[in-house]
């Protein structure tokens, strides 16, 4: 195996605009709907200042895409994951993190979301498909191979969710061999069995046997997803432990 180099990143809702000063990350997911964002140039350019020189990418505001079946309310959401594109060309964020309806899609949302996708491609904005809490994954997958360029954000904690629920409606190791070379993004935090995005010392899921079975030389960023600053100090120093005890296994191994 290749030396790993996955960057750890923070999102930033709740702790890091409240404790930016004990927060030195490069790596920033931030929420098209953070406080002050909007889409105007003067708000934007704000941000665009207050984070210059970090490496960014933004989650959209949109719920689960397509879960409204009426046409008006999709043509909306179409229009926010458009617009959320323009913003991140501007802010230079590089990933774009989207959530589709539990269920398959039908043949006109496959149309609508596929325009989408032309134009991110279009404005060189990676948009990255992130399994919802309880998710399908037989859905997830049939979804999934609609879009052959789409890649994947595994959210660890929504995948203990779906295992400890059984939503998940297949075997997860089936599951993760089906979606491996799809993952390029992970959310962290743990679940323990009731409470959701606890840091990942607390979860009860298995997360290091998840990340044993991907393909981490493929995973760009793992994303920090809490709510309490203890719980990211503790749940980066477990990520960074991990990726150390993976790069000195290969370096052994050579
Ligand atoms: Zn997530």
């Amino acid at each position: 195996m290749k030396m790993v180099k996955t960057k750890i990143g923070l999102k930033t809702r709740d702790i890091f605009y409240k404790d930016s000063k004990k927060i030195d990350m490069k790596v920033l997911e931030i929420i098209s709907n953070d406080k002050n964002f909007g889409f105007r140039k003067e708000n934007l350019d704000k941000i665009k200042q207050e984070l210059k020189g970090k490496d960014l990418s933004m989650h959209t505001q949109t719920n689960m895409v397509f879960t409204y079946r009426e046409k008006t309310l999709q043509e909306m959401e179409m229009s926010i994951l458009k617009t959320e594109i323009f913003a991140c060309k501007y802010l230079g964020c590089k990933e774009l993190i989207v959530h589709l309806k539990q269920d398959k899609l039908t043949t006109q949302e496959i149309k609508f979301f596929s325009e989408v996708l032309k134009i991110s491609k279009k404005n060189k904005i990676e948009i990255i498909y992130e399994v919802n809490e309880n998710f399908n994954g037989k859905n997830f997958l049939y979804n999934l191979e609609k879009f052959p360029q789409l890649k994947v954000n595994m959210d660890l904690c929504h995948l203990a969710m779906a295992v400890k629920n059984k939503t998940l409606n297949m075997d997860l190791d089936e599951f993760l061999r089906k979606i491996k070379k799809r993952i390029i993004y992970i959310h962290a935090s743990g679940y323990n069995g009731k409470e959701g995005h606890l840091g990942l010392n607390k979860s009860e899921f298995d997360w290091k046997n998840v990340l044993n079975k991907l393909d981490l030389n493929k995973i760009k960023k793992i994303i920090i997803e809490l709510h309490k600053l203890d719980d990211f100090r503790e749940t980066k120093k477990q990520i960074e432990k991990y990726l150390k005890s993976l790069n000195e296994r290969s370096k052994q191994e050579k």
